[in-house]
């Protein structure tokens, strides 16, 4: 058991010795200002997919939520515990977040239990079947436009639709929703293919996923008022 913290413990001793043991460290600034991340991305918790390592980020870029398939629930006034609401609200509201970025992948597990309606094992039934609720418009457009696929597929499917859904309960949030009319928040969808290694962006006009890369019209696709 003490050897799965044995590698933490030596990550943490490299990480020390990069940003603390030197005198023009990033941490100074960090220290000094407070953070002002222009980017919130709002990922899966699976451990096979850090949105901060797949874009060659630093402390202080993101700021990031995750949770169980990176979904976002709709805007609601009642008094729950809303913990990727709560996030959201911190970072568009307080921080001054300029770019809202799904960061979504394939073979997710969440997406997985959703369509094959895997019966929850542990003690705590329901938590995980109650918040995947979220993504049932997804399940819903497969089931009615792809039930003939394989799973794999309907998977991959599901997750993208999945994005999409939540780029609409994103826009429920009257907070985001004011900053987007007036052009001081964009929304974005990517999602992460982790077999060929490959980030795809929801291209809104075509309606379409399409490979992120810094194309001759990047300002165009990524300055696109959502
Ligand atoms: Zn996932």
């Amino acid at each position: 058991m003490a050897k799965d913290i044995k590698a933490l413990i030596k990550g943490y001793e490299k990480f020390r010795k990069q940003y603390f043991k030197n005198p023009a460290s990033i941490f100074e600034d960090l220290v000094r200002l407070g953070q002002r991340p222009k980017i919130l991305m709002i990922a899966c918790s699976d451990s096979r997919i850090d949105p901060a390592i797949v874009m060659g980020c630093q402390p202080g870029d993101l700021f990031v939520i995750r949770n169980v398939a990176n979904l976002v629930p709709p805007y609601e006034e009642d008094q729950s515990y809303h913990g990727t609401s709560a996030a959201l609200q911190f970072g568009v509201c307080s921080l001054g977040i300029r770019h809202v970025i799904l960061f979504g992948h394939t073979q997710c597990g969440g997406i997985q239990a959703l369509l094959e309606q895997t019966p929850e094992t542990c003690e705590q039934k329901g938590f995980i079947a109650k918040w995947m609720e979220l993504a049932k418009p997804a399940y819903d457009t497969v089931l009615k436009l792809h039930s003939q696929e394989t799973l794999h597929k309907r998977m991959t499917l599901c997750g993208q639709y999945s994005l999409i859904n939540s780029l609409k309960n994103l826009e429920t949030f009257p907070w985001i929703k004011e900053r987007i009319e007036k052009r001081k928040v964009l929304l974005h969808a990517w999602n992460f293919d982790l077999e060929k290694g490959v980030l795809e962006s929801f291209d809104r006009k075509s309606q379409r996923f399409r490979e992120v890369r810094l194309e001759k019209n990047f300002e165009d696709l990524y300055d696109a008022p959502y």
